[in-house]
Parts: C-alpha cells; structure tokens; sequence
C-alpha cells in the first residue's frame, strides 16, 4: 500500500478503523487518509440525508472560511475560479471585490440557485477536468475550492489539475475541516466516503509547498459557539427531522423535507439562545476550532528540470 499523497509505503500507524474502512496516518506527509480511498460519485452526495438538508436549508450567510478571503479586501488580479461552488454565495461576495467569477459544482440544483438567486451566469455543473479540457488556453489569477480537498480519492491530480488552470504566480484559497479541532461537530460525516484525508495546518501547508506553492497565510478558527452547537447536534440526533427526511425521500416529497428542515432551523435558533452566555469563556481559552484556510501562490517555474520536482 502506497500513501496517496507523499507515495510512500509501509510509514504508516493504523489509527481507526471504520465500517469496512481504515484511517492511517502517514509519518512522513503527516497526513490521515482512508483506506480504500474512493470518492462515492455524485449520487452518494444527492441521496445523503445532511447534503440534501443543507440544500433545502439554502444557506446564503458567508461561511468563516470565506470571509477569511473576503475580509481584509485583498485582490489578486480579474478573474477567479470557485471549484466547488455550491449555491454561489462565496462567488457573489467576490464578484463585490471586482473578480470576474465562473464557478463550478457537480450539482445541477446548486447551479439554478446560483443563476436564479445571486444572478450568476458563468456557473456551470461540469468537473473541473471538463472545464480546463473546454477552455484548455484559459488561465484564471485566482482558484478558490473551500471544502472540496478532503473528498478527493487523489489529492495529488487534483492539486495538477488546479494548476493546470491557474496563471504562472496565480492565487488558490482553501480549507479543509481542521482535525487538530478540540470539538468534532462532523461526527459520521467526517468519515469515508465522504472525507478521505484529515489535515493540520502543518500537513496542508508541506503538502502544497512541495507542488511548488508559497504560502501566504495558513490559519485555523477558533472555537466558537458554531462549534459548540455543531458538537451538540452530532451528540443529540433530531429524530423528528430524521423520520421526517426519510418519508420526504421515499414519497418524494418536498413539503415533508422543508418541514424538516424548518425543524432544523428552529433547533439551530434555540442552541445559538442557549450557547450566547458562553461566547466570551470560548474566547478566552484559545482552543481550536473546526476550520482550516489557507492562501498560497504558485511560484513561478524558473527551469523546466525544477517543474518535474514539483510533481
Ligand atoms: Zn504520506
């Protein structure tokens, strides 16, 4: 058995196993992946009672992650990439910093919001191989693919795949679910097949500065009452809602999955009420939280003979 990211074989501790998968951490990359390692395919994803929430649910508040690249205003040059793009609500802030956005998402449903309710056009429910092999002489300054890494079966064609279409010296922004988190607010979901890989910010960064990226910036989030309610609902299930999705699905029905998801919103409502009192001793003891972002920039390629190290 080989590493799927660094290659190597036989450096690995065994740490969890997992229905019929197994979790190892690799001592040389640093990196936790699943064994075997296969992405489920877009059904999967369709038919997942949290993916299918999460749609109904619409969100359309600017996630940390997002705000870690839209906050301080920079901007890298015209033209960016979202991979990943879900329902367009990162695109749109970024088109508000002056980027001429395309974005991309494997869910057709995610796009017509994208199209209907943030007036996007350049959206497009392709793969990310689709769209470099259709404009194969088009170069973007910037590719952004927030939560998308961690579901990848190889890390290392994707991250090609991304330079590929990035411009010589050209932006990605990224995060991935931090697993050094003092509180896992993931539970089941962030086990294959949906996350193959687990990151730090050590792992993330050495993983992209050895395919010839510079990191600008490499953060986590603090722990916060996001976290906290996000921990509660993996430990107290919301049975009502789960019954509900599961009869919403079988008569496909969508009034019964809006019902359910209203539920979710009336929980979450209450869980922020009850977790306000305890913002500040968050603060004040400085523990991890859930997310990982990072920014880095493709050094330019000085020798061909320097490129093929870069894999
Ligand atoms: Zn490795």
């Amino acid at each position: 058995m080989q590493c799927p990211v660094c290659e190597k074989e036989d450096v690995f501790n065994l740490i969890e196993t997992w229905k019929e998968y197994k979790l190892y951490h690799c001592r040389k990359c640093d990196v936790v992946f699943s064994h075997p390692m296969k992405n489920p395919g877009s059904e999967w994803y369709e038919e997942s009672e949290l993916y299918i929430l999460g749609k109904t649910l619409c969100d359309t508040t600017i996630s940390w992650h997002h705000d870690q690249f839209i906050h301080d205003g920079k901007v890298f040059g015209d033209s960016l990439l979202d991979v990943g793009c879900g329902n367009g609500v990162f695109m749109k802030e970024a088109q508000k910093l002056g980027y001429k956005v395309v974005g991309i998402d494997f869910d057709k449903e995610n796009i017509r919001i994208a199209r209907e309710q943030f007036g996007l056009n350049e959206v497009f429910s392709i793969t990310l191989e689709n769209l470099i092999d259709s404009y194969p002489n088009k170069k973007f300054d910037v590719i952004t693919f927030f939560e998308v890494l961690e579901h990848m079966d190889s890390p290392n064609n994707f991250i090609k795949l991304i330079k590929t279409g990035l411009k010589p010296g050209g932006y990605i922004a990224l995060s991935v679910p931090n697993r050094e988190r003092f509180l896992d607010p993931l539970g089941d979901g962030d086990y294959p097949p949906n996350h193959l890989t687990r990151w730090n910010a050590s792992s993330i960064s050495s993983f992209l500065e050895k395919r010839g990226f510079e990191i600008i910036k490499v953060t986590t989030k603090k722990l916060t009452t996001d976290d906290l309610i996000g921990y509660i609902k993996t430990k107290i299930r919301f049975r009502i809602a789960h019954k509900l999705i599961l009869k919403g699905k079988t008569h496909n029905d969508q009034a019964i999955i809006h019902r359910a998801a209203t539920l979710m919103k009336i929980k979450d409502t209450a869980l922020k009420l009850v977790t306000i009192p305890l913002a500040p001793i968050l603060s004040l003891l400085k523990l991890q939280g859930g997310g990982l972002y990072c920014l880095a920039r493709l050094k330019p390629v000085v020798t061909l003979s320097k490129e093929k190290g870069n894999l």
